[in-house]
């Protein structure tokens, strides 16, 4: 049985409660006790949909799997544009594994669509009587991808802070036009990791169950942090692999390289979850944009925030403290004490750094790069024209960092890069990158699909001319009066 610890050292809960408290009531984060080891022949001969539940019930194992089951078709019938709900696609020397072909475009629909679902069986298993309230922080893609997997979800509402300047005006617009009767949203005058900060603060002083005005509820969280969140990036690694195996592009047990471009940690702490469980993955390629501290501190085990936070063209990678790290942390070291110590030296120093074993360690299962804004253009369009793939920002920095690691210390082995989203979310610089030219981010979208033919997500058209739902706009300091506000509230139509 699974038993989630907290990475402070707190005590352990079993899955369904982990999902449900999202955080730990230390400030940590849930690490499972042990990674099981799945079947790879079984896995390559399964569906994408059975693999998914393979995983899933290996990580939460209190739930049963006629449960899991139902929770992963509820969440993927219909949803994506494919069937096997992460296409893998080869272009040139490389292939992508795509990951924004779900309702919003962007990757974190794989694992929040099935989050909501989870989370009512485990609220069911529990016997919670109140409502969960959901707070997310979020650089762009999450609040989106959120507020539409949990619109109008009994016993579960939605809030979602973005910083008001760090997100894209299609990624702005897709939020503030989001219809939904449990849902809010309201902009951040800050950055991410002022969003990031406010949310943990409100976790951390509103713990429990507990009662605003007459209504009962339980604070909880649809980020990365959340074991539920993770565990379904799991499966599409193991889905990648079965995928490469199945169309002969590999042998059953050889290795592979995965290349993930890297924000908070999530989607490339996933990686290394799969390879624990027995995946054949050599290295995890972190890439980084400009907002290079996960780069530096693969290199030189030294981890400094102290540094200006850039906005760049793939702003779901501009995070200077990337959370699920600390669940790295606590496997390098395997001892709360210590992360507690780091953890707590990063909140008053700016910095930690870590022995040279565990340094050793981190640089034998990861390589770390960054890829600046320009380069990433540049990438855009050799890839473009070289291969006929069109990448967003954010894949781009992935394909660049791989090329650094095929120079620096090529292994030989099939690389798959994460394609976290669609080129269409950030029409404009990579319409720009082709040589485009326009102001408005609505028309280039057109656009860009004009001048290559590749069609635009149904998800994003029209978007500016959908009603705006949503115009608070508050101060950070003001983040824990307006939740506690919004708690209270009734209606929130
Ligand atoms: C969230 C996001 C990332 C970063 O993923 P993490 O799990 O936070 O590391 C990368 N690309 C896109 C498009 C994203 O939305």
């Amino acid at each position: 049985m699974q038993n989630y610890k907290s990475t402070r050292g707190a005590v352990a809960v079993p899955a369904s409660k982990a999902l449900l408290y999202g955080i730990a009531p230390d400030g940590g984060l849930y690490v499972p006790s042990e990674f099981k080891r799945l079947d790879l022949e079984k896995i390559v001969r399964s569906s994408a949909i059975e693999i998914a539940n393979t995983v899933l019930f290996s990580f939460i194992d209190d739930l049963t799997f006629e449960k899991i089951a139902e929770c992963t078709k509820n969440a993927y019938t219909d949803r994506f544009e494919t069937g096997d709900i992460t296409p893998l696609k080869k272009a040139g020397e490389c292939y992508f594994l795509e990951l924004f072909r779900g309702p919003t475009a962007a990757f974190k629909d794989v694992a929040l669509y099935v989050l909501p679902h989870l989370m009512a069986a485990a609220r069911a298993k529990n016997g919670l009587e109140g409502e969960l309230l959901i707070l997310t922080a979020t650089s762009g893609d999450t609040g989106k991808a959120a507020l539409e997997a949990f619109k109008d979800v009994k016993g579960v509402r939605v809030l979602v802070f973005y910083p008001k300047d760090g997100v894209s005006a299609v990624q702005k617009a897709q939020m503030v036009t989001q219809r939904g009767s449990n849902v809010c949203v309201c902009a951040v005058e800050g950055n991410f990791d002022d969003a990031q900060r406010g949310v943990k603060q409100i976790f951390d002083k509103y713990e429990g169950e507990r009662h605003f005005g007459c209504r009962k509820l339980r604070f909880s969280s649809a980020n990365s942090i959340n074991i539920g969140r993770l565990a379904p990036q799991v499966f599409y690694y193991f889905k990648a692999y079965a995928d490469l195996v199945k169309s002969n592009e590999i042998g059953l047990g050889e290795k592979i390289n995965f290349a993930v471009p890297t924000g908070n940690f999530g989607n490339i702490l996933a990686g290394l979850y799969a390879k624990r469980m027995g995946l054949p993955i050599d290295t995890l390629i972190c890439a980084s944009n400009e907002n290079n501290v996960l780069t530096d501190f693969i290199k030189t085990g030294v981890y400094d925030r102290r540094r200006e936070l850039f906005v760049t063209v793939s702003p779901s990678m501009d995070i200077l403290v990337s959370g699920n790290l600390e669940r790295l942390l606590y496997m390098l070291c395997g001892d709360s004490e210590t992360v507690r110590l780091r953890m707590s030296e990063l909140a008053s120093k700016g910095y930690y750094s870590i022995p040279r074993l565990e340094l050793e360690t981190l640089q034998s299962e990861f390589y770390g790069g960054f890829c600046t804004g320009m380069l990433a253009e540049s990438e855009i369009k050799r890839v473009w024209e070289e291969d006929g793939y069109l990448m967003d920002t954010h894949t781009a920095a992935a394909r660049k960092v791989y090329d650094d690691f095929k120079r620096e210390r090529d292994n030989g082995l099939k690389t798959a890069i994460l394609a976290t989203a669609s080129p269409f979310k950030f029409a404009s610089t990579v319409l720009r990158a082709l040589g485009g030219s326009g102001t408005d981010e609505f028309k280039q979208i057109d656009e860009l699909s004009r001048l290559t033919g590749v069609p635009v997500p149904e998800c994003l058209k029209n978007l500016s001319e959908k009603p705006v739902l949503h115009r608070d706009s508050i101060a950070v300091g003001e983040m824990e009066s307006y939740t506690v506000k919004k708690a209270g509230e009734s209606n929130w139509q």
